[in-house]
């Protein structure tokens, strides 16, 4: 029997929904079965009846959400496959955060992988990206545009390395999202020598103590907490917080606060600005174009869908290389990790 790829999935106003399995990828609104791909708040969402995730992510939202974030819990290891009202999903390795996932659905012998946001860059703190042969592949497009091309993520940490051997009078506050880029850039500095404490903000605390259980080291953190102590006990120091924090008097109280933020949009120098950064870190948790263009051709699918971001560049490349293409118009997705 053909099945069309549209009757697995389709786009609707709750996200992608599978009409065979009853159950939704990444909804954005509440629904009797959901399955997460990750963390972030604009794909795990709580008050769903059942949830389907890897471990990891299952605990991240209870971490967030608080113990009732969801009716039922199911956890799914990477590789391993569950049927589902007759269709067979499986989680494999996104590489975007810790626990993230690329989600296949398969049935009558098509299979989709919607790959939820993903990159192919090295990160110590999540498990590395895997290809998954696909009839359709599902991709994010947040840096879809030829202009974005990201750089190393050491040359990026190396710029705070120096700045505060050039400053060292100066507190860098460094904003970084609180689930996985801010545990990639305090990782960053360890793999890149600094031995140093690092401080962070009361609001990335659990998801590092999360990470730290997890088996990765994020070395000497302490709380960035002034109340108790004289601002000029963090001369020179490393502060690590969410972006938000520091345009809050919080930050003002820190000795010649610096800012610096780890975003992959810190490449375009308009954001920079107007959010005040001094340091711009281009420190990217989603493939840049040529990472895009690279798992299209490594996957090699019949057909690529675009969910949100940047999706007519990419869908116009994948038309020339003879691979069907469309956009899926799906919202709610903001990018909260970048
Ligand atoms: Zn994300």
């Amino acid at each position: 029997m053909n099945m069309k790829p549209e009757q697995l999935l389709n786009s609707t106003p709750k996200g992608l929904y599978c009409p065979a399995g009853d159950f939704y990828v990444d909804p954005v609104r509440p629904v009797a079965r959901a399955l997460i791909t990750h963390g972030h708040s604009d794909h795990a969402r709580a008050g769903h009846g059942a949830v389907l995730a890897t471990r990891q992510t299952l605990d991240i939202m209870r971490i967030r959400y608080g113990e009732d974030f969801c009716g039922k819990e199911q956890a799914v290891a990477f590789g391993e496959t569950v049927d589902v009202n007759g269709v067979t999903v499986g989680f494999h390795p996104a590489g975007h955060v810790l626990g993230s996932a690329q989600i296949s659905v398969e049935m009558n012998g098509l299979r989709i992988v919607a790959s939820g946001d993903y990159k192919r860059g090295i990160d110590p703190t999540c498990a590395p990206f895997e290809t998954v042969p696909c009839d359709v592949f599902i991709t994010e497009a947040t840096f879809g545009l030829p202009v974005f091309h990201h750089p190393l993520p050491r040359v990026e940490i190396g710029k705070l390395l120096t700045s505060i051997k050039q400053f060292p009078e100066r507190t860098h506050l460094v904003g970084a999202y609180s689930l996985g880029k801010a545990q990639r850039v305090i990782r960053l500095l360890r793999d890149n020598g600094y031995s140093d404490p690092i401080y962070i903000h009361g609001a990335l605390a659990r998801l590092c103590d999360y990470y730290v259980s997890e088996g990765i080291d994020l070395g000497d953190l302490r709380p960035a907490t002034l109340e108790k102590s004289d601002p000029s006990a963090f001369k020179g120091a490393i502060v690590v917080g969410p972006p938000s924090a520091f345009q809050e008097r919080w930050a003002r109280r820190f000795n010649e606060p610096l800012i610096a933020f780890a975003s992959g949009w810190m490449m375009v120098r308009q954001r920079a600005k107007q959010g005040g950064v001094e340091l711009p870190l281009v420190i990217s948790d989603h493939c840049d174009w040529p990472e895009l263009l690279e798992t299209i051709k490594e996957i090699s699918p019949q057909a690529v869908w675009v969910t949100h971001g940047r999706e007519e560049a990419l869908v116009r490349w994948c038309e020339l290389q003879g691979i069907a293409a469309k956009p899926l118009h799906l919202v709610g997705y903001e990018d909260e990790g970048d």
